[in-house]
């Protein structure tokens, strides 16, 4: 069985319908394959329908966009009820956010001479309910002012670039309380994918993991093996799942093709038990999974 647990479709950052990302699921050999889209639930519907059309089970999943000692952290969540009231509210928070920087963003780029507008930007996020600065990275590919999203990242919008703003994402301990009370589960995503910097600390991990943190996607692009071996060791010592992804995008970001990491059947059914547990204390209405 081959599982992959964080994908993104044009309903966030990716380049592909949900219904297409299912598709190119089926045909890269994949078994399980979960939609992660950047803080928003709304491509679970199209993926689910097209998962029973291509024989491939679907895990409906998001990406929320979380702070932590200061520092962004992006955690996995999988299976919650997406109408709970209090982790919709949060979510709209960030997705406002998102949106709501747009107009200082372009105003810095304006500022150094680029003739773009919000619209441009608006132009190419149009399918997509999280708005996010590879929909600002392509409207610059358009406009002719980079090649790539990779050099507009790297000569505009990475942290520390002149056209970089910041914006509001949830507090990492109190949503994977939120998570677990809409009855789902929580996955940091590559955990220290930034090189060369370990953080969370292996003593914050433990801290999450208290506070009812479910697993570490130890398997990514953005992970040496040596700092994988080092996450396997941390998850093994805290009882926490440990999950491989490819974080793939489509066409919006090189080296990360579907299935290119892939997670353990035994991983993914200890993630789902623990799922079912989340769902049972929380008496709300889950999305369930069936595996193949
Ligand atoms: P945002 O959600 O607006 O904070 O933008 C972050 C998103 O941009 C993440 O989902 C990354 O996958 C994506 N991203 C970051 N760096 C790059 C890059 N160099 N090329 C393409 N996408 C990137
Ligand atoms: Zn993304
Ligand atoms: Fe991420
Ligand atoms: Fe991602």
């Amino acid at each position: 069985m081959r599982i992959d647990l964080h994908t993104h479709s044009r309903v966030s950052d990716g380049t592909d319908s949900p219904a297409e990302l299912v598709a190119a699921a089926a045909a890269a050999g994949l078994d399980v394959v979960a939609l992660t889209d950047h803080d928003t639930a709304a491509g679970w519907a199209e993926a689910l329908a097209a998962g029973e059309e291509h024989g491939v089970t679907v895990v409906p999943g998001m990406e929320i966009s979380t702070r932590y000692d200061g520092h962004a952290v992006h955690l996995l969540a999988y299976l919650p009820d997406p109408s709970y009231p209090p982790l919709v509210a949060e979510l709209d928070r960030v997705l406002s956010g998102r949106v709501g920087r747009l107009p200082a963003m372009v105003e810095r780029l304006q500022g150094l001479g680029i003739a773009i507008t919000e619209q441009d930007v608006l132009a190419r996020s149009a399918d997509a309910a999280a708005t996010g600065r590879p929909h600002v990275a392509d409207a610059l590919v358009a406009l002719g002012v980079v090649d790539s999203r990779d050099e507009a990242f790297d000569r505009y919008l990475a942290a520390g670039r002149p056209g970089f703003v910041d914006r509001y994402a949830a507090p990492l301990v109190p949503m994977i309380g939120l998570v677990a009370a809409a009855g789902g589960v929580t996955v940091i995503a590559h955990p220290w994918g930034r090189i060369g910097r370990e953080q969370p600390s292996a003593e914050a991990l433990a801290e999450l993991a208290a506070a009812g943190l479910s697993g570490i996607e130890v398997d990514h692009q953005d992970h040496a093996p040596a700092v994988r071996e080092r996450l396997r060791g941390i998850a093994r010592d805290l009882d926490l799942v440990a999950t491989g992804s490819s974080d793939y995008h489509g066409t919006g970001k090189t080296g990360h093709p579907l299935g290119v990491n892939t997670t353990a059947p035994s991983e993914l059914e200890r993630l789902l038990s623990r799922a079912a547990a989340a769902a049972a204390a929380s008496g709300r209405r889950t999305p369930s999974v069936v595996l193949p």
